[in-house]
């Protein structure tokens, strides 16, 4: 290979194993002629008014729909047959259809205009000016919907996208980009390339500002690349979330709600649920409902077509798992169900695996395992889960269950995360536009990405100010006179009533 030529990355199968698909990262001069061609198209798709923009945007919506087959095709062999591959299609057309009918009110309540409150002959009106080119860097988890969810909003503020999605996961690309060439005016400012983890350091060096989903180590690498650029940078990184069960709770459904909390996509989903509290009066009974309903849910193998969870999706999350299980075990944690993982076929399985006589000296108690692991710790006081749900770095997500939805929520207010589920679990999947989110500690930097927020963070605002009386000449300014004094009180203890004058 030539220092600056191509580079080729196999691409490992995590169902079958095989290195089946492979990907050329452009080269950094190729990425900066894609980035030049970008930018430049950017100018007109900025400055069309908005309707255009939403036309354009609500064909591909519809070449999204066409697309289904191959793209959830796509997805399912990248994620080993996670079941969000069978629905991320539709979520992403749905997101830009609903992108559409918000957009205008967004922009709309976005727009001000007036008079200084300063000086009276002074009217300012905002102008909301679009980063012209956002680059995103998405995850393997996920792959097709976790890679359209910044550049959706983006494209409606007038912004041109460019989006590395992880090499880890990148079949879906080709079908996508065949949907964005279905739309040529879209095919000018929105393009997918394929690379890794220096493809993404490369990128950083071309774009005005960043989106980035992923691992809170390679996030920190980021945000440092982006600083030394001063472009904005947006973070959107793992989690550790905990459920809180108190003795109060209908133990039936809070098992039912955990195990899905905790096992869907193989818990490789950023607000799985990964540590569980529960109240020691309830605590065994819990813990056996749990078990129960974990040995009944199967594996997809040896049909990728039927039960509920795959492989990893990635081989090195197996051995992280392992490597936190075989802690926790060392340390003193107890397998109730479930276990290591094994290879079956050639992909990387592991049963939904519920511990108890866990604590927070293990790693699995501490850092994101991204595995379908339920560790229980009891608790005795309220004060006591809260303590424990929020001994954490991260702060992504986390949900209470209770015996009613009032106590949940007095509990939930206390818990440091970004979006609480009350009464049930993953309630963070059914945020909408309405509603924006901060996350805490190390799971997130950079403010809201849902909500209105999605769309105006990838505007500037600008101030266009005008003045109507004669321009001022340069002169020592008036010094303005201090503000009267307030009367002193009477006496501290009883303060003079107010006069109907006033305090003049
Ligand atoms: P990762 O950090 O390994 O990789 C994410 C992306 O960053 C990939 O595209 C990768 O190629 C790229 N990358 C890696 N190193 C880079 C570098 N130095 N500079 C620039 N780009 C670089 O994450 P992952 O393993 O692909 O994804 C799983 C992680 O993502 C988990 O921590 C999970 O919790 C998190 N995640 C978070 C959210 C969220 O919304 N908060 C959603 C999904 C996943």
């Amino acid at each position: 290979m030539m220092p600056n030529g191509p580079r080729i990355l196999p691409v490992r199968n995590p169902y079958s194993g095989e290195f089946d698909y492979e990907i050329t990262p452009p080269t950094p001069d190729e990425l900066a002629g894609i980035c030049d061609r970008l930018r430049a198209a950017q100018v007109k798709w900025g400055a069309a008014p908005l309707e255009h923009r939403i036309e354009v945007l609500s064909r591909w919506a519809d070449e999204l729909d066409k697309a289904y087959g191959p793209l959830s095709a796509a997805d399912y062999t990248d994620t080993g047959g996670c079941l969000i591959s069978l629905m991320s299609p539709r979520i992403v057309a749905g997101s830009v259809r609903a992108w559409a009918a918000d957009a205008p009110q967004v922009l709309a309540a976005a727009a001000r205009s007036g008079t200084s409150s300063i000086a009276a002959s002074i009217s300012f009106r905002t102008q909301l000016v679009p980063y012209p080119l956002v680059g995103v860097i998405s995850p393997w988890n996920g792959p097709l919907m976790l890679s359209m969810l910044d550049p959706v909003p983006a494209l409606f503020a007038g912004s041109a996208v460019i989006v590395k999605p992880s090499e880890v996961a990148p079949r879906f690309t080709e079908p996508l980009l065949e949907t964005i060439r279905a739309v040529p005016e879209l095919a000018e400012v929105l393009t997918v390339i394929t690379g890794d983890g220096q493809t993404g350091q490369e990128l950083i060096g071309q774009v005005d500002m960043l989106c980035f989903t992923g691992s809170v180590p390679n996030g920190r690498k980021v945000a440092q690349a982006c600083a030394a650029r001063l472009i904005p940078v947006y973070l959107e990184l793992g989690g550790k979330d905990p459920v809180i069960v108190t003795a109060s709770a209908d133990l039936d459904q809070a098992a039912t709600a955990v195990l899905r909390g905790a096992a869907f996509g193989t818990g490789q989903v950023c607000f799985s649920i990964e540590r569980i509290y529960v109240h020691e009066d309830v605590h065994d009974e819990f813990v056996d409902l749990l078990v129960r309903k974990a040995e009944r849910i199967r594996l997809n193998y040896p049909d990728i077509g039927d039960g509920e969870i795959g492989p990893f999706g990635f081989d090195r999350q197996a051995k992280i798992a392992d490597e936190h299980l075989a802690d926790a075990l060392a340390k003193g944690a107890v397998i109730r169900t479930g276990g290591p993982s094994r290879q079956l076929g050639g992909g990387h399985f592991m049963r939904p695996t519920v511990l108890t006589e866990v604590n927070h000296d293990m790693l699995l108690m501490q850092e994101e395992s991204f595995a379908p692991f339920m560790p229980v710790m009891r608790y005795r006081t309220e004060d006591e889960a809260v303590r424990l749900a929020n001994d954490t770095h991260y702060g992504l997500s986390a949900a209470v269950l209770a015996g009613t939805a009032e106590e949940a929520a007095r509990i939930g207010e206390r818990v440091n995360a970004g979006t609480v589920s009350l009464q049930d679990t993953f309630l963070t999947l059914f945020k909408t536009r309405d509603i924006g989110t901060n996350s805490f500690g190390d799971s997130g930097l950079g403010g809201d990405r849902t909500g209105p927020a999605s769309i105006l963070r990838f505007l500037r605002k600008k101030a266009l100010m005008t003045q109507s009386a004669p321009p001022a000449p340069l002169a020592r300014p008036p010094i303005p006179a201090p503000p009267p004094a307030a009367p002193e009180p009477a006496s501290s203890a009883a303060p003079a009533p107010a006069t109907p004058e006033g305090d003049a």
